[in-house]
């Protein structure tokens, strides 16, 4: 199985990229954003639960997110591997991730961090939200805390994968089909 966890800050494309990934390599994505999202649209729980977190651009608690997660791999253990889009998210959550794994015979393969400067990030958020509809895409102050949170809370996962000897850093600048290639010529060398 190929697993691999995409990084990056909010705004560094990790959804876009994911779509094309999946395709070129049949992975289950599993995107805790989009799952919350879907929960808040269905009014699950598990959505009313969250989305005071989400709206204001906190985390949510990692109880919550790992368990959700857990479930997704459970359901997909059959499959190719997962790509991981925005989990995980603090250190817990990716010795959370490497327990769950590791109780299937499992591994994370590799991480590869899509780096993108902040100035860039609040120019391709604010342009997302124009279509987005997402609450916390849309003011200046719930960007910026999202920005915070991931430089205080998550940016130390990539010391975890790095410590690991997992890290591959791709520059998350240019167009999207160049920035697919490094991630894919990244990903293949995994593979082997
Ligand atoms: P995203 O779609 O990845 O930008 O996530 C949107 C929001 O969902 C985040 O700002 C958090 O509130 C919540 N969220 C998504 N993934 C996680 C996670 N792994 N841990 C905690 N909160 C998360």
């Amino acid at each position: 199985m190929l697993n691999i966890v995409l990084f990056g800050p909010p705004g560094a494309g990790k959804g876009t990229q994911s779509a094309k990934i999946i395709e070129s390599h049949s992975l289950v994505h599993i995107a805790t954003g989009d799952l919350f999202r879907k929960h808040m649209g269905e009014s699950t729980e598990l959505g009313q639960l969250a989305k005071s977190y989400m709206d204001a651009g906190n985390l949510v608690p990692d109880q919550v997110v790992i368990g959700m997660v857990e479930d997704k791999i459970q359901e997909h253990l059959d499959g190719n591997g997962f790509i991981f889009d925005g989990f995980p998210r603090t250190v817990n959550q990716a010795d959370a991730l490497d327990q769950m794994l590791e109780k299937h015979g499992l591994s994370i393969s590799g991480m590869v961090a899509l780096e993108v400067p902040e100035e860039e990030l609040k120019v391709r958020i604010k342009e997302r939200a124009k279509t987005s509809g997402r609450v916390d895409d849309q003011d200046d102050d719930k960007i910026n805390n999202r920005i915070q949170v991931y430089n205080r809370e998550t940016s130390p996962v990539a010391d975890y994968y790095r410590n690991q000897g997992k890290f591959t850093a791709i520059n998350g600048v240019g167009s999207i089909d160049n920035i697919y290639e490094e991630i894919n010529s990244a990903i293949t060398s995994l593979e082997v």
